[in-house]
């Protein structure tokens, strides 16, 4: 075993621990960052947000295609898929901003480790390869080992009929009928993918709602949208088993006759990756959900370890993990670093895009908080009009009181990208008269949410 001394040793090389690395070496410290995985990126890289956004992208232009262009004029005749082609472009993608990974980690001279790291002891990591094993000191460790699909009892995840939102990157042909269990965003988002390259997609929900977390006011829109794209969704659909057997794949829920498919995509969730990291060996404490509990500087309660991203609570989110990252090496090297999760935006890359930052309407009644509500429809919005996508809304909370904006949820056009706005306001106290007043450029889709916080007193132009 041979022995290698560091500032900062970083376990995990996703969107958290990477960033750490990167900013802890602009800071100076001589850092090693232990990857597991044979490409840098994690989760978010690999199996998650950019091939599941690539996939969106070109499954929306297809259905663009095969349903939208004559809208415009356009007559392209039979569109055809070519799933191989479109499953390359994705990794294509994936590879090339893993080598870009690779080239920052190089230009800041980051020791790029390639194995499984254990926590040994105070300040020790070991780390395991096919080479064998190397111990690393480090004055300082971050654990970034970030999540995996969580499983649920009675599913039989086969890796590939039965399968998570991996292999649902992947599929090699489009299914039949794909059932998902669970109708989060990734539950959604990959659904969304299939249902538009010629899938049935049946979403079978345990809550008596989709996309919990997320403003109800907005699910409920978004649901009505998706189900006119052709989703099939049942609420309060215990799932108890699924399986394959020759091919076929059968799933069953409490209360509902057992449906047969070609394919199970299980989303009920993420779980945080802690199993043989050392956390017990070391004393690490881990909350109820195993997720490695820290203070407000990302420090746990074993001296020089810190936790950050998908790995500890909050949302779990790859820009949270890259702020997380950011302001634990802040704070080690500075003594100052700080993420007001609040202002922390989520994004549903469905079509239309869900996106929202500060709280919902349902966590302002239930704190109590006297509110006001400004809402604006994009049918009312000239350039959704243009691009062909009216369907949606922009909603603003602001305090009843002070005016203060206390929250922003969009379901419609580049929802995504708009809240961007919202959150810069947020982020500086804006109050939705400052949204309302500030000058926005026409026709943007901007303007729908300058129109809702217009809203909010009553005094939208186009409504
Ligand atoms: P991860 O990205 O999970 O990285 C952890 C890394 O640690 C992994 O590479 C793992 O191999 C490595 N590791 C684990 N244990 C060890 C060990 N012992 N030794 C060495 N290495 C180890 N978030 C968004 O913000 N936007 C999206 O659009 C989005 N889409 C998603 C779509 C899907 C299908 C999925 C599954 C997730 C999506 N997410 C999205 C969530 C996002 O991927 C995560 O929040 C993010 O990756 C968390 O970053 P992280 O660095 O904490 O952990
Ligand atoms: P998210 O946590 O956003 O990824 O969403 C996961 C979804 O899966 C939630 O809406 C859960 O209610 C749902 N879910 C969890 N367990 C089950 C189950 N047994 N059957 C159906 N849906 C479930």
């Amino acid at each position: 075993m041979s022995e290698h001394t560091y500032d900062l040793i970083v376990i995990g090389g996703g969107p958290g621990g990477y960033v750490a690395a990167i900013r802890a070496a602009q800071l100076g410290l001589n850092v090693a960052c232990v990857e597991k995985e044979t490409a840098m990126g994690g989760t978010c890289l690999r199996v998650g947000c950019i091939p599941s956004k690539s996939l969106l992208e070109s499954s929306h232009h297809f259905e663009h295609a095969r349903r939208h262009f004559s809208d415009h004029g356009i007559n392209v005749g039979e569109v055809e898929v070519d799933l191989p082609a479109m499953l390359k472009r994705k990794e294509r993608i994936v590879a090339g901003l893993a080598a870009g990974i690779n080239g920052l980690l190089k230009k800041n001279k980051i020791a790029r480790l390639n194995g499984t790291g254990r926590l040994v002891g105070e300040g020790k990591v070991v780390v395991a390869n096919a080479d064998g094993e190397t111990e690393l000191s480090g004055k300082h460790i971050i654990i970034a080992t970030g999540s995996r699909s969580a499983p649920l009892r009675g599913v039989k995840l086969d890796g590939d009929l039965v399968g998570t939102s991996t292999e649902a990157l992947s599929f090699p042909d489009v299914p039949e009928h794909l059932v998902v269990i669970g109708a989060g965003i990734i539950g959604l988002e990959l659904g969304s993918v299939w249902l538009r390259l010629g899938a049935k997609v049946t979403v079978l929900e345990y809550l008596d709602r989709i996309l919990p977390g997320i403003d109800s006011e907005i699910a409920t829109e978004a649901k009505k949208i998706f189900e006119k794209q052709g989703f099939e969704f049942r609420l309060g659909a215990k799932v108890t088993a699924a399986a394959a057997k020759d091919g076929v794949c059968v799933v069953e829920a409490e209360d509902m006759s057992p449906i047969t498919c070609d394919r199970v995509l299980l989303a009920v969730g993420r779980i945080p990756n802690t199993e043989g990291l050392g956390v017990e060996e070391v004393g690490i404490e881990l909350d109820g959900r195993g997720r490695v509990i820290v203070d407000g500087s990302f420090r746990t309660n074993a001296p020089g370890i810190y936790a950050i991203g998908d790995v500890i609570p909050g949302p779990m989110l790859a820009h949270k993990a890259e702020e997380d990252g950011v302001a634990c090496v802040e704070g080690i090297v500075t003594g100052h670093g700080h993420v007001d999760y609040n202002l922390v935006p989520g994004v549903c890359y469905t079509n239309p895009e869900i996106g929202a930052v500060g709280q919902t309407e349902e966590e302002l009644q239930d704190s109590g908080v006297d509110y006001r509500k400004g809402v604006f429809h994009f049918r009312a919005n000239g350039r959704a009009h243009s691009i062909g996508s009216p369907d949606g809304k922009v909603k603003v909370l602001a305090d009843a009181k002070t005016d203060r904006v206390l929250g922003v949820h969009v379901i419609g056009p580049h929802g995504g990208d708009l809240i961007a706005e919202a959150a810069a306001g947020m982020a500086f106290g804006a109050s939705s008269e400052d949204l309302a007043r500030l000058c926005h450029a026409h026709p943007t889709l901007a303007e729908a949410l300058k129109e809702a916080a217009l809203a909010v007193d009553g005094r939208a132009i186009h409504a």
